[in-house]
């Protein structure tokens, strides 16, 4: 007779170094990132898609955030807004007759901050 053992694991389960499940990139451990996903700035709206990009769990969590209809914030590389992705955001303020697209280096990458933000 053969005993199959069964494993059920809840979150939160797993030790230190536990190499199974990918981190997400805005997990630092202290939740010191939770501010920039949140942010109004686009400076750290294009800094928290930045960091989106290079996380593992970037679709899966764009397709959470989208079913939960999440109301605000940087998901999976896009900036939600009642539940729907945003493609255009504007600074705030009255918009200059022209302004040019600004370059910020993030982790050595350039970025170009246009007058708003448009997902790719
Ligand atoms: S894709 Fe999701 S889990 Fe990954 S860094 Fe962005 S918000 Fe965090």
């Amino acid at each position: 007779m053969a005993i199959e053992a069964v494993v059920d694991e809840e979150p939160g389960d797993e030790e230190p170094g536990d190499e199974r499940r990918p981190v997400p990139a805005c997990n630092d451990g202290t939740g010191g990132l939770t501010e920039l996903f949140f942010s109004e700035d686009l400076y750290d709206i294009a800094r928290a898609k930045h960091l989106c990009s290079t996380c593992a769990l970037r679709r899966a969590c764009l397709d959470a955030a989208l079913a939960r209809r999440e109301p605000c914030g940087v998901w999976g590389g896009e900036l939600l807004s009642k539940g729907r992705v945003l493609v255009l955001k504007r600074r705030r303020g009255r918009p200059p007759k022209q302004r040019p697209a600004e370059v910020i280096v993030i982790d050595g990458v350039d970025v170009v901050v246009s007058p708003e933000i448009r997902s790719a």
